[in-house]
């Protein structure tokens, strides 16, 4: 019985999506595939492993459900780990089972407040989107939907920049301060200001998320317009300077056309600093496709930068394992080392 393993979650999400039944879906609550993309994506569950997969009825894998599963016949184990097989070429993949969704990702209730922005980096829908801001209500009813679930072991706030990145961390600081109240770690995700830093900690935010997207200047300076890559390595350095190792990580997209020895500098830059880099294999966006020249990465590159990168968190002892809250603990979206390989 084939379950999850780095392998076969890097070939998963080397394609990224998968063509489901939605009826098959019927009372397992999916999220929308990252931050007010208005996309559905699953969570499947297997071997250890969890990936996020959108669901598209074009995907090349195929998820049907296990119906010649004899439940009664089965230890408890292994009934809850095989409802859900993925086909490729019609043969199976992988079987496991879906996760349930908190809000966007399992186990947190991951909430993008701000579904709008200023600013137009050619990877991200949200300015596309211009959608709405989240009140301070609408935010404590999701965490509460979430924490009656009985799963929720954190809460991450991201959000656009509505206005100006000032008044956004100024929103972002409110919000955390309110959610404080819970009782769970709390990540934040968004871009910096002179004193992001120092307004998100006293907060109460236990980690931070400053994302360098990209450590090509380059493509930074061709898919970020407007933004500074300095500013946020130099609001990186603070950050852990305030929030401890461990506690801060940045998003590096991978596959705008940057090389592996870019990838491998810049992960050894950023973990020198004591950030703790997450590879984020690129979504063409159904809305930027015109727009962005793009190429998800292959199996076996996402292995090879995983791998790569586990030996640089090695050399500066960065621990993926002690991070609560974002992309670290929830993995559905990358080979994230140490959890994954
Ligand atoms: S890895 Fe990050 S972006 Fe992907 S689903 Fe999990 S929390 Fe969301």
């Amino acid at each position: 019985m084939p379950e999850l393993n780095a392998e076969l979650k890097a070939e998963l999400i080397a394609i990224g999506s998968v063509n489901v039944d939605e009826s098959l879906l019927a009372g397992i609550s999916t999220s929308s595939t990252g931050p007010g993309t208005g996309l559905k994506s699953l969570f499947f569950k297997s071997g250890g492993h969890r990936v996020r997969l959108d669901i598209n009825n074009d995907s090349p894998l195929k998820m049907i459900k296990n119906h010649f599963l004899e439940r009664k016949a089965l230890p408890k184990e292994i009934k809850e780990n095989n409802d859900f097989i993925i086909l490729k070429d019609n043969k199976e993949l992988v079987r496991g089972e879906i996760e349930h969704v908190l809000a966007h990702c399992p186990e947190q209730a991951y909430i993008t407040l701000s579904e709008r922005c200023i600013y137009d980096c050619t990877f991200c829908s949200v300015p596309k989107l211009q959608g709405k801001i989240k009140t301070l209500k609408e935010v404590i009813n999701i965490v509460e939907q979430a924490k009656k679930t009985g799963l929720m072991k954190a809460i991450a706030i991201t959000s656009g920049v509505a206005e100006s990145p000032e008044e956004e961390i100024e929103r972002v600081a409110e919000v955390v301060k309110a959610l404080k109240r819970y009782n769970v770690p709390i990540g934040v995700a968004v871009y910096p200001t002179r004193n992001s830093t120092k307004l998100l900690n006293e907060a109460g935010a236990v980690e931070l998320k400053y994302n360098v997207e990209t450590m090509d200047r380059e493509i930074f300076n061709m898919v970020c317009k407007g933004l500074s890559l300095d500013f946020i390595l130099e609001s990186l350095r603070e950050a852990v300077a305030v929030f401890g190792k461990n506690r801060v990580s940045s998003n590096f997209i991978i596959g705008l056309g940057e090389t592996d020895e870019c990838v491998r500098e810049g992960v050894e830059h950023l973990a020198k600093m004591g950030v703790i880099p997450v590879l984020r294999p690129i979504t063409i966006q159904p809305l930027r496709k015109d727009e962005l020249e793009a190429i998800r990465p292959s199996a076996e590159q996402l292995l090879k930068l995983a791998r790569m990168t586990r030996e640089i968190l090695n050399k500066y002892g960065l621990r993926i394992e002690v991070s609560q809250t974002m992309c670290l603990p929830c993995t559905g979206c990358d080979i994230t080392p140490y959890r994954d390989i």
